[in-house]
């Protein structure tokens, strides 16, 4: 199941159909890997972060997170700009996002018994304006971090003949996990890997709904894009990576 959205520009009278799974990649932060909230690019490069983000990712570094290029030489908050475009195009795209953001992280940061700053009186008919702020100085650590429950599966008929011997691949003996949001699909196969004493010459890949998953790709990203509108678990297979 996918969600379709179906947008009106001006001037075309037909729908346009646009998958979110297409765009997803486009309109989500690469440091908290949510959908963009108050997007802001680097001029440099025209990379995109939520404001907070990248603000708080200038306080310690002055590069990009994507690209590494120098953001300014001594004040790198001045070559930031607000991209309103684009965060007008993720609020349409992304329905009720504002308030299901802001909802989902109140609720994380209270059962957390972390302090939230309240709205203020008569606030509420200025539009979107994040009002939740981290006043935990450990809420970057691991543990403070949501969870998701997966379920790792080993694809069917997993074997493969190495120069010595033939490979058949396990399954997993514990195969519900919960973890960080946070974590990559590289951590993921090499917790396998341990798991199942898997030969160095073997290559093991991730599938999440038949996609294979890049290395780099956090869970938060997969839910995204792929288990969204699915039950949890989130059901990811995992296989021998064929060469060629
Ligand atoms: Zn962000
Ligand atoms: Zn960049």
């Amino acid at each position: 199941m996918t969600s379709n959205l179906s947008l009106y520009p001006v001037g075309i009278e037909e729908d346009i159909i646009i998958r979110i799974n297409d765009v997803n990649p486009h309109i989500i932060c690469s440091l908290c890997f949510g959908y963009f909230i108050d997007a802001t690019s680097i001029v440099e490069c025209l990379h995109t972060f939520c404001k907070k983000c990248i603000v708080k990712h200038l306080q310690v570094s002055k590069h990009c997170p994507t690209c590494n290029i120098k953001v300014h030489e001594t004040q790198p908050l001045l070559n930031l700009r607000a991209d309103r475009t684009l965060q007008d195009i993720v609020y349409k795209l992304v329905p009720g996002l504002f308030e299901n953001e802001e909802e989902r992280r109140e609720e994380f940061y209270k059962s957390r018994g972390m302090l939230i700053k309240k709205k203020r009186e008569g606030e509420e008919n200025l539009g979107p304006k994040l009002t939740t702020v981290f006043t935990n100085p450990n809420a970057h650590q691991y543990k403070y971090d949501e969870q998701i429950c997966l379920c790792l599966e080993k694809h069917s008929g997993q074997h493969v003949e190495l120069p010595t011997m033939t490979y058949k691949l396990r399954s997993l003996e514990k195969k519900f996990v919960r973890c960080s949001i946070r974590v990559l699909v590289a951590h993921l196969l090499a917790i396998i890997r341990k798991k199942l004493d898997v030969p160095h010459q073997v290559n093991l890949q991730l599938l999440c709904c038949g996609t294979v998953l890049d290395v780099e790709m956090s869970m938060k990203q997969i839910y995204l894009m792929q288990w969204y509108d699915k039950p949890s678990p989130m059901l990811l297979f995992y296989k021998i990576e064929v060469p060629g």
